[in-house]
């Protein structure tokens, strides 16, 4: 049974209760990862997932809530001996640098029982295997640190994918972080689930382009707190805009895909 485990929910705002953003996909019992918040590490742990089998990771964007678990998830791995080798699909603008800062944790390549590299999310598609094709569509979500960046001349490329996920035919969209609803655009068409981040965009236009899209299944992760905690106006809201069946993710959600 393909399915989603969800093994990070919070926002950029670290919870409690929640670990940051990821969730691991498995297809013919291959499991592939996306995103790699903090926490990561402990989630694989408690919801018994076999990371030594993660084939490949997929990263949506460079902002640390998606991307600092990697070091202890790599950690991790060494000290339990995995020997397959893993690549972890990256924005470009972030290849050189994660490779230097393994090399600062003394994540040691050398040291290594299995090979890991980091490589660049070149669309598309991104990746492919047997029923499983993944495609990256590029969004906004970066893009209001055009001018800071433009100001100090730095290299920041503002690199941020979203995810369609195509596995025997149907189509399972992962927003990973947008600027707002426009990202969405053309995006759901023909897509059966949308797992969306709750923090940013109008969500009552989001459950509009989602039904008008013939979207079955949208699932809210990322929420903060206010909107975690309340889930009954979100339902609210997603059915008045044609949304039937509203799913708000939580650590260790399993998703029937
Ligand atoms: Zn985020
Ligand atoms: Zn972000």
């Amino acid at each position: 049974m393909n399915k989603i485990i969800f093994t990070g929910t919070a926002p950029g705002f670290p919870a409690r209760d929640r670990a940051c953003s990821s969730f691991v996909l498995i297809v013919d019992k291959k499991i592939y990862q996306f995103d790699a918040g903090e926490g990561f590490s402990n989630s694989v742990q408690t919801y018994k997932i076999p990371y030594n089998n993660i084939e490949n990771i997929f990263i949506s964007h460079l902002h640390p809530d998606h991307i600092t678990g990697i070091f202890l998830e790599l950690q991790l791995m060494l000290l339990a001996k995995r020997t397959k080798p893993l690549d972890i699909f990256v924005p470009e603008e972030g290849v050189a640098g994660l490779e230097k800062a393994c090399q600062m944790f003394y994540l040691i390549k050398e040291k290594f029982p299995f090979q890991f590299t980091f490589r660049p999310v070149r669309p598309n598609p991104v990746f492919r295997d047997g029923e499983f094709a993944l495609y990256a569509y590029s969004n906004l979500h970066l893009s209001g640190n055009t001018e800071i960046i433009e100001k100090i001349n730095a290299p920041n490329k503002m690199q941020s994918y979203s995810y369609i996920l195509v596995i025997d035919g149907r189509r399972t969209l992962y927003s990973g972080d947008i600027k707002d609803e426009n990202d969405l655009s053309g995006l759901t068409d023909d897509t059966h689930t949308v797992i969306i981040e709750g923090m940013h965009g109008d969500f009552a236009k989001i459950a509009e382009i989602c039904a008008a899209g013939g979207v079955q299944r949208l699932v809210l992760t990322h929420l903060p707190i206010e909107l975690y905690n309340r889930p009954h106006k979100l339902e609210t809201v997603a059915l008045k805009h044609g949304i039937k069946k509203l799913v708000i993710a939580t650590d260790g959600l399993r998703l029937v895909l």
